[in-house]
């Protein structure tokens, strides 16, 4: 992979990770290490530590050395960076001749871009000459609070760091997941010495902001009235498209709101003027395309709505997060409904990436989704994804209101065998029309009012049959097939509800507010 310095982040973020946006936090980690500043980033675990020293040191002349006290987790990142195509080795214990043979050869070449070490190399001498030697322009420390005596991860050659950082006389990057004050105070004293790092420290939790998901029925009807209850307040509502934005801000316009819209098509003379007003009214609601967001630092913004489900977890948390900077009560509300997963799917099938990147982005849409058919605190569901554990938050729609589960395993066979029965050719309608029974014509043409799953759904009604389509594929037992006009198919997840080894629980309430027929399009 050709990486160029001169790349920003963000393009590298997605060229080289594949991944759309930064974590929590990331960005301004990034930005730090990058400009070498010395940095002390405490971050849970699972948050991403390790891209805020990979991505800085593509950005930067010189070879980055990691500081690992575990070969596994060492050797996993180098087979990670070298899959994507970056310059990475390991000079570790667990190396085989040829592996180490090959690491010298490419620092004498200075062709690495990464190189890992297990702390008790630093022992040896001749390594920080050689360090020197290879253009060593910055130094990362992972598990930084090994070098704390009073911990239990004690690693007696961490204590080397701080020669090391001082001969070589660069910048150093600490990274930790323990985030007692001690250990900071000892991390800081014996990795940077006189130095003062900048310190990131940050939970990933904003208290504040109320989070509340809605089944899209009525999408425009539903933020209407939104916005409706939220009269006089400044507020976001985010779209997926362009034209939906102006749809709705018309809508909102119309009904009295002071409303804009903004996205990326719009000249750059109008979007400023829209950030101004935004900036200086104080009950502006910009209706936006995710162009809207980046430069907007309003600490007052009271609510922040979704009329599409947002692209992945980190875009949501990132959107959400523009409200209540002030600290006082914020409010959020997200539609999603079946079209927003089939058109997340079939983005994601469409895309020219390698089929491993679009599984992972598969994974990434499932975990969004996970969120959003949260049976439990979505806080919890959504502090966790990012690594945090928390109790539940009392500050969200299902703390105020816990789901409602019923037994949907009859059910779900039943969708199941209808699918299978119809060869997997079918979209949702269709289904729900062959098991409540309903002989449209097209039932009839293909002959599927003979079939034995025909009318065998009857006892439920089409808008409860329609969210239990909508949980299946949330919870990804059935995909819909982007070339084909949106049939589902089975995915291997279902299989043992088909076979009867598995139940399956579903959300009643949000089946009850689920409105008969298929969401009208806006
Ligand atoms: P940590 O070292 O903080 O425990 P990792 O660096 O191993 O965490 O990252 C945890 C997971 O998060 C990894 O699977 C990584 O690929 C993923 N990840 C990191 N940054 C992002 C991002 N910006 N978007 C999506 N996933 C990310
Ligand atoms: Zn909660």
């Amino acid at each position: 992979m050709q990486t160029d310095i001169s790349d920003t982040p963000e393009t590298l973020l997605a060229r080289v990770f594949g991944f759309p946006d930064f974590r929590p936090g990331q960005a301004e980690i990034v930005e730090a290490v990058r400009q070498g500043q010395d940095t002390l980033a405490i971050m849970p675990t699972g948050g991403g530590k390790s891209l805020c020293f990979q991505l800085p040191a593509l950005c930067r002349d010189g070879l980055t050395l990691v500081i690992s006290p575990l070969i596994a987790l060492m050797r996993d990142q180098v087979r990670g960076l070298q899959e994507v195509g970056v310059a990475a080795g390991a000079l570790t214990s667990g190396n085989t001749e040829a592996e180490t043979d090959a690491v010298y050869s490419a620092l004498a070449q200075g062709a690495l871009k990464l190189l890992y070490i297990a702390p008790e190399r630093l022992a040896s001498a001749g390594t920080i000459d050689m360090l020197r030697r290879a253009g060593c322009s910055l130094i990362a420390v992972d598990e930084a609070h090994c070098v704390s005596q009073w911990g239990h991860d004690f690693r007696p050659d961490y204590l080397r760091i701080g020669e090391l950082r001082r001969t070589l006389d660069v910048p150093l990057a600490a990274f930790t997941a323990t985030a007692d004050a001690e250990t900071r105070a000892e991390i800081i004293k014996r990795l940077f010495g006189a130095g003062s790092p900048k310190i990131f420290l940050r939970g990933f939790d904003r208290p504040n902001i109320r989070l509340n998901f809605m089944v899209k029925n009525r999408p425009r009807d539903q933020i209407l009235a939104y916005a409706q209850a939220r009269r006089g307040q400044s507020g976001i509502v985010y779209c997926a498209t362009r034209a939906r934005t102006e749809s709705i801000a018309q809508a909102l316009s119309d009904a009295g709101h002071n409303a804009r819209a903004y996205h990326g098509g719009m000249d750059a003379h109008t979007r400023r003027m829209v950030e101004e007003l935004f900036q200086r009214d104080d009950d502006l609601i910009v209706v936006a395309t995710i162009a809207f967001g980046m430069g907007v630092d309003k600490p007052d913004i009271r609510w922040v709505a979704h009329a599409d489900l947002p692209k992945s977890i980190e875009s949501y948390y990132q959107e959400i997060g523009r409200a209540g900077r002030d600290g006082a009560p914020a409010d959020t509300m997200t539609l999603f409904g079946q079209d927003d997963i089939r058109l997340r799917r079939a983005q994601i099938d469409e895309s020219p990436a390698p089929v491993e990147r679009k599984s992972a982005d598969h994974a990434r849409l499932n975990a969004l989704l996970g969120l959003a058919e949260a049976t439990a605190c979505r806080r919890q569901v959504l502090l966790s994804y990012f690594g945090e554990v928390s109790s539940p938050c009392g500050n969200c729609d299902l703390c105020t209101t816990p789901a409602r589960l019923f037994d949907a395993t009859t059910p779900v066979r039943k969708a199941l065998s209808a699918i299978l029965r119809t060869g997997e050719n079918f979209g949702v309608g269709h289904l729900v029309d062959i098991l409540t029974g309903t002989a449209t014509p097209k039932v009839r043409d293909r002959g599927h009012d003979q079939l034995p799953t025909f009318a065998v759904g009857k006892d439920l009604s089409r808008a409860k049959w329609q969210a239990v389509f909508r949980q299946m594929m949330g919870r990804d037992l059935v995909r819909p097939d982007p070339e084909r006009h949106g049939a589902l198919r089975m995915t291997e997840a279902a299989r043992p509800i088909l076979r009867g080894d598995a139940e399956i629980h579903l959300r009643e309430d949000s089946i009850s507010t689920a409105r008969d027929g298929p969401a009208p399009k806006m």
